[in-house]
């Protein structure tokens, strides 16, 4: 089948918070096509991957033929390269993630199958999924036995409110419970390794995101200092090339690349084999959500999907129909064509 139309938009989120970190600044592309067939994916990068997508990658994917994963394989290098003097991370990557995303759903509807077909053989039925944020009674209600808080780094009594933090959701989801703590960016060399110590009796699974995601030196050096709990990241990098520099330095226990913003399914398979060479287990950033999951029961990545519930009865979004929801701490992607989501029109300008 034959590209017919190429457009990403960014959606009227109504439940904006004061970071954009609120909706992760993502776009809906979608790409139409001679068949009829419609292909939607997930990006990132805001009004300015949309501008990439419709100013520059349009006009060079219209008239490509989609038929099988080599096609998509071969448009993702076709703009990957062709994006270089201003991309090869960030922004243009997101923007490309997208697209890679819309033609994964494309070519799964026109071969009425499921993404996690096209990937490989299904190996897990449903994944365990853990809950990220801070309601942790609602999430124990929900039946997840995983939870990782964040925990931002402000002044020395932060050490406090961490063990607090720890303290609280060891005693509701018990000992069993796989605890984790997104730190985004703001702990130190010194502070991971007070942090260790101070948080050793609550058996911490791992430390995502302790230092500046370039720091590979020192990222490489905790994980040893900081054993057992394992030094995670990796949800801003980008391609396998970023991946390799990450490899080579030995700078992570765990990698989280984050389907919707690294290069897509495409990048994403690359990646898990690079890390099932190394021994290195793979828990895709936001990996509950349908980009994610279809990855997870198809490939060598950990059985662990992180979700976003926010907070008991907060305000929400719902911008993709259909996508699967968590159940007693476990969830499953549907077997519908391509990624079996559709957008909510509502919050499309
Ligand atoms: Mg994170």
């Amino acid at each position: 089948m034959k590209i017919t139309e190429v457009k990403a938009v960014y959606p009227t989120y109504k439940n904006i918070a004061a970071s954009w970190r609120t909706h992760f600044w993502q776009i809906v592309v979608r790409i139409e096509t001679d068949q009829g067939i419609t292909g939607l994916g997930y990006g990132g990068g805001g009004v300015a991957a949309v501008e990439v997508i419709n100013g520059h990658f349009r006009e060079l994917l219209l008239g490509t033929e989609i038929n099988n994963i080599q096609d998509i394989s071969k448009n993702w290098d076709l703009l990957y390269s062709a994006s270089i003097p201003y991309g090869r991370k960030g922004i243009a990557v997101m923007a490309l993630s997208g697209v890679d995303l819309a033609l994964w759903d494309l070519l799964g509807k026109a071969e009425h199958c499921p993404v996690y077909e096209l990937i490989g053989t299904r190996n897990k039925e449903s994944v365990r999924a853990y809950a990220t944020g801070t309601d942790v009674e609602w999430y124990a209600e929900l039946g997840f036995t995983a939870h990782k808080f964040p925990h931002r780094w402000t002044s020395e009594k932060d050490v406090s409110s961490a063990i607090s933090s720890a303290r609280h959701s060891r005693n509701i989801l018990g000992p069993n419970a796989l605890l984790m703590i997104d730190t985004y960016m703001s702990w130190s060399f010194d502070t991971t390794l007070t942090m260790s110590k101070s948080l050793e009796e609550f058996n911490i699974y791992w430390f995502e995101d302790v230092v500046n995601p370039d720091a590979l030196e020192s990222q490489s050096k905790l994980r040893t200092l900081v054993q057992p709990t394992l030094i995670a990241g990796g949800e801003h990098e980008f391609t396998e090339y970023g991946y390799q520099e990450i490899a080579k330095a030995g700078a992570l226990d765990l990698w989280q690349p984050d389907i919707t913003w690294c290069g897509g399914i495409t990048t994403a398979i690359r990646i898990v084999e690079m890390a099932d060479a190394l021994g290195i287990p793979v828990a895709p950033h936001r990996g509950g959500e349908v980009w994610g999951l279809h990855l997870i029961v198809s490939s060598k990545c950990d059985d662990l999907a992180e979700v976003l519930p926010g907070v008991k009865n907060g305000n929400k979004d719902y911008l993709w129909i259909d996508e699967p929801v968590p159940l007693n701490g476990y969830i499953s992607p549907t077997d519908a064509p391509g990624f079996g989501v559709t957008v909510n029109e509502e919050l499309l300008p």
